[in-house]
């Protein structure tokens, strides 16, 4: 059922996070997993289809009619993608300047670079989707309540959302404070890459051959163990790199998801200390008279 005041509100706003705050006022008590159906169908879309087929790769999964107000996601998507697809198209209906019908990719569906008109409102309808189906409040309070920062909280915070990983592992990436990285290994090769903010660059991008990580199985797997720095890391020489430490998560469809994590306070500390005993010792030449 339409609502037409927040129609009226959200017709004013032209960007995801304006978009989501609107929706939030009027939907103060939501809780995980969002219900995103409901949503849309309030928020002006007038039906929720099947596309007339399965998506092959590379295929759309999710199509917009626009201003008709149809969604179709491809039969047969795993629940959380179908969510996802949803939210995304829901994204592209609400945001004025995304005219036009959509026919979004699986690859539309994960972007995050804005370098093209085209990959900027890709962006925007997944930032809209992540916001939507983890409301940032909310999910910040969640992960705060698991405590300190593990990979294994990554499927608790995907079953509690009723999103994918990948999507989890986005959203917490974006969210998190603490200086970490989370790395999906497929086959040998990285396949999606996600740091935080304060996180320092990485050497490895998607499609590279993955650093060697501690075999998954062992007792390693729930720990922190160190990591060989230059493996993850891009290093200078004119900068002392920082511990970093990993975690890794066998995931049952094959592969693994490693967190990455640096200590941010003992970074500090370090180069304080690495700072106090470059000024106390006496610089050579000191005290010469000339
Ligand atoms: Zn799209």
């Amino acid at each position: 059922m339409q609502n037409d005041a927040l129609s009226t509100e959200l017709a004013a706003c032209t960007s995801p996070e304006t978009l989501l705050a609107t929706i939030f006022k009027y939907h103060p008590d939501l809780q995980a997993p969002v219900p995103v159906e409901p949503l849309a169908l309030e928020l002006g879309i007038v039906a929720l289809r099947d596309l007339d087929r399965d998506a092959a790769s590379g295929a759309p999964i999710a199509a917009l009619d626009k201003p008709g107000g149809i969604i179709r996601t491809a039969p047969g998507l795993p629940p959380q993608r179908r969510r996802f697809a949803i939210a995304h198209a829901l994204g592209h209906h609400l945001l004025a300047a995304h005219t036009g019908a959509r026919d979004c990719t699986m690859r539309d569906l994960a972007e995050n670079r804005r370098d093209t008109a085209h990959r900027k409102e890709e962006m925007q309808a997944n930032r809209f989707a992540a916001g939507l189906l983890m409301p940032k409040p909310l999910f910040a309070a969640f992960v705060a309540g698991l405590g300190k920062p593990a990979v294994a909280h990554l499927p608790v915070i995907a079953t509690a959302y009723d999103v994918t990983l990948d999507a989890a592992a986005s959203r917490y990436a974006d969210l998190t404070q603490a200086m970490c990285a989370l790395v999906f290994i497929k086959d040998g090769m990285v396949r999606l890459v996600r740091p935080s903010r304060s996180f320092p660059p990485l050497a490895i991008t998607r499609g590279d051959p993955a650093p060697p990580t501690p075999p998954s199985g062992t007792k390693s797997k729930a720990s922190w163990v160190p990591a060989e720095t230059r493996d993850w890391l891009v290093t200078t020489r004119d900068k002392r790199p920082p511990k970093l430490s990993l975690q890794t998560l066998a995931l049952a469809g094959g592969g693994a998801l490693i967190m990455l994590f640096v200590n941010a306070a003992a970074e500090r500390r370090a180069d304080e200390e690495a700072e106090k005993f470059a000024t106390e010792r006496p610089k050579f030449g000191d005290g010469r008279r000339g």
